[in-house]
């Protein structure tokens, strides 16, 4: 960064504006006001209305000031040495205030607390334009913003960086009049339009954060595609042998999702193909037909799952798939003992061709002998360290990243610009829906009724333990005691337990019994949240339902209803509720799509939360808003792909004046 772009202000106000991301010129002129407040006209005492922000002058008397219509009580809570003198001074010489602020009626009549206030010369005018109220931190007055942001408006380039024409047709003002009417809207402008952040410079702006988000992203899309990377040609030999062998046919959703990723793999530079899919959609076999491709090609497939259990139950899955085609599939974990370990991380090196496993996988000690397909599964629960650890991995493989925590489309389009994205968007036949229960936990006896009956009936059931945010240790402990609880209610049942404490190969082997149906009841953390499959379960008890978030609750309710019975998920919740809890249970409770839910949950909670681990790659909106400005995220995306095609200038001048300095953080 030049110096010249630095702000100018003494050290302590600069770090402090820091804390607020401004650190240049251009940062303060795209700091916007949250909102605005209108000084440009005054009310009268007498006929002002209750909680609405306004603006009175008045003479002082004392405590309360008065004008030609009424009196006002003012009330400070720190009344300061020097304010009580201002005041004075003022009412001696009968100069007026000029107050902001909203008025109440209670017992001493009409009173402000706190107001805004100045004194004011005779006659002086009113201001012509609304009074910008900027987003800031403590230490950080309105005013020193204000005196900042005015000379770096004059002083820093405002120049059009998209087509006048252009911007024109699509009711886009210029950069410069958007920033000009945002920090100083002009008399007569309309301030409904601004509040609401609908008036044509607001869709500027936002149209240009969009831009910036989208640019930075395909840009390093495309970065990533000047790679080369293993040409993994194939005549389709092994993937059909496979398919011979399913008791199944794919989807229609499934066979479309196949076709685009053997296309990537056909290519001479990396796939980076986000798949998504709603629990129980079928990922999986598209993932091992994928690796078949790899396979046959010659090259090694990894398959790397965020959880061990996870882990194992794919290893044997793709083991009963793969090893009849003799295929070699290995096996690493960070639960396998050193001896074990050692050898399989030769086998990786050497003869594997397809090695499951968990995020050991990418870890330095593991070398592939040639790898060329690297398969994610759950990829959301894998932080950015991993993704990029991934990314180092040698040879440039190409990767399949793979979601059940569906992405509402607007935000794939935005957040996940760097990725091409496939959406399963078929569940498979047969599967009857699931029946989610909303029970109060008064009413615990009857669920547990419901375990015996389900069980007699030879199923089984999950029992899924509260989640405890604060504690892991409280967690657990909660567990062990819903175990021991639901022994002595449910005494001749098998119960089981599984959660995050125990050793690798425990939790494998209580996992392993509960698939053969030696467990009538598991009594489970959330780790059994993400991939398990055991399609015989067709009760799910989730207690405390009330503290899980949406996606959880979804992806826990897909653990049943995998076979052809009947399902039930049984949400325990108790009293009282929540505002947001009882809108999460309203929302789990109507919808079975997953794509429903989470652009619900969207809605309910903003996309922070949707982009947690991708965060620090990815340059949050600030402006725009996903669910309001779809129509600008379609428009930004065409732009930024004409930018970087035909005027990588301009790109890299728009990104810089958006991220500045942050670009490079960008690139992970
Ligand atoms: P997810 O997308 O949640 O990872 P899975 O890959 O675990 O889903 O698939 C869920 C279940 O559906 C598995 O038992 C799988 O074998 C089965 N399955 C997948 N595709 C089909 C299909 N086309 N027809 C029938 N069953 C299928
Ligand atoms: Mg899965």
């Amino acid at each position: 960064m030049s110096s010249a772009d630095e702000i100018k202000a003494p050290p302590t106000l600069r770090d402090k504006l820091r804390k607020l991301g401004l650190t240049r010129s251009t940062d303060l002129v795209l700091h916007l006001p949250i909102r605005y407040e209108d000084e440009t006209a005054l009310t009268s005492i007498a006929t002002a209305l209750d909680g609405v922000p306004l603006q009175v002058e008045a003479e002082v008397l004392v405590v309360r000031v008065s004008d030609a219509s009424g009196e006002l009580v003012l009330r400070f809570l720190n009344f300061y040495g020097s304010q009580t003198r201002q005041l004075e001074r003022a009412r001696d010489e009968a100069k007026r205030l000029r107050l902001f602020g909203e008025i109440r009626h209670g017992f001493l009549g009409a009173e402000m607390v706190h107001p805004r206030y100045r004194v004011v010369a005779e006659h002086e005018a009113l201001p012509q334009s609304l009074t910008p109220v900027y987003p800031t931190t403590a230490g950080v007055s309105q005013a020193a913003l204000r005196k900042l942001i005015v000379p770096a408006l004059a002083a820093d380039d405002l120049a059009e960086l998209l087509d006048a024409r252009w911007c024109a047709q699509h009711d886009l003002p210029a950069y410069a009049d958007a920033v000009h009417l945002l920090h100083a809207p002009p008399p007569g402008v309309a301030e409904n339009e601004l509040q609401l952040r609908t008036h044509p410079a607001w869709r500027r702006i936002k149209f240009d954060e969009v831009l910036a988000q989208q640019l930075s992203l395909r840009r390093s899309y495309l970065a990533r595609r000047q790679k080369g990377a293993p040409l993994l040609k194939s005549t389709g030999q092994l993937a059909r042998q496979l398919l011979a062998k399913l008791h199944f046919a794919l989807t229609g959703a499934q066979q479309r999702v196949c076709a685009e990723i053997s296309h990537d793999l056909d290519q001479p530079y990396p796939m980076q193909r986000l798949l998504q899919g709603d629990v129980g959609s079928g990922k999986t076999i598209v993932a091992a037909l994928a690796a078949c491709q790899a396979i046959e090609a010659g090259y090694q497939a990894a398959f790397m799952a965020p959880t061990e259990i996870l882990a194992e139950q794919h290893y044997l899955k793709l083991r009963t798939w793969l090893e009849p085609l003799g295929i070699e599939v290995a096996w690493l974990s960070g639960s396998l003992k050193k001896s074990v370990r050692r050898a399989m991380t030769l086998q990786a090196a050497s003869t594997a061709q397809l090695v499951v496993g968990t995020h050991v996988l990418i870890q330095d000690s593991v070398d592939f002998a040639r790898l060329g397909l690297v398969i994610v599964d759950e990829q959301h629960r894998f932080g950015v360290a991993q993704r990029l650890e991934l990314r180092k991995k040698g040879g440039n493989p190409h990767q399949l990243m793979m979601s059940a925590t569906p992405i509402p489309r607007t935000l794939a389009m935005s957040y996940y610009a760097d990725l091409d994205v496939s959406v399963l968007d078929e569940l498979p036949p047969g599967r009857t829906p699931i029946r989610t229960k909303l029970i109060s936990d008064q009413r615990r006896n009857e669920v547990i009724s419901r375990v015996r009956t389900t069980v007699a009936s030879g199923r089984q059931v999950y029992w899924v333990c509260p989640l405890i945010e604060e504690s892991e240790k409280l967690q657990l402990q909660t567990a062990i005691d819903t175990h021991i609880a639901l022994c002595e209610e449910l005494g001749d049942l098998r119960i089981g337990l599984v959660h995050g404490r125990l050793r690798g190969d425990e939790k494998i082997a209580t996992m392993a019994a509960f698939a053969a149906g030696e467990i009538d009841v598991l009594v489970a953390t959330t780790v059994i949240e993400v991939g398990v499959d055991v399609a015989n379960a067709s009760l799910m008890v989730i207690e405390h339902a009330e503290r899980f978030g949406l996606s959880q609750l979804h992806q826990l309710r897909g653990r049943v209803g995998r076979g052809a019975h009947d399902s039930v998920c049984v949400l325990l919740y108790q009293k009282p509720l929540s505002e947001t809890a009882r809108a999460r249970l309203k929302i789990i409770f109507e919808n079975t799509d997953g794509f429903e839910i989470a652009r619900q949950d969207l809605h309910l909670r903003g996309p922070g939360e949707f982009v947690g681990s991708r965060q620090s790659g990815v340059p949050l909106l600030r402006y725009a808003d996903l669910e309001v400005d779809t129509d600008l995220i379609e428009l930004a995306r065409g732009m930024a792909e004409y930018l970087l095609r035909e005027a990588p200038d301009r790109a890299s001048q728009h990104l810089k004046r958006w991220l500045g300095s942050r670009e490079e953080l960008l690139k992970a």
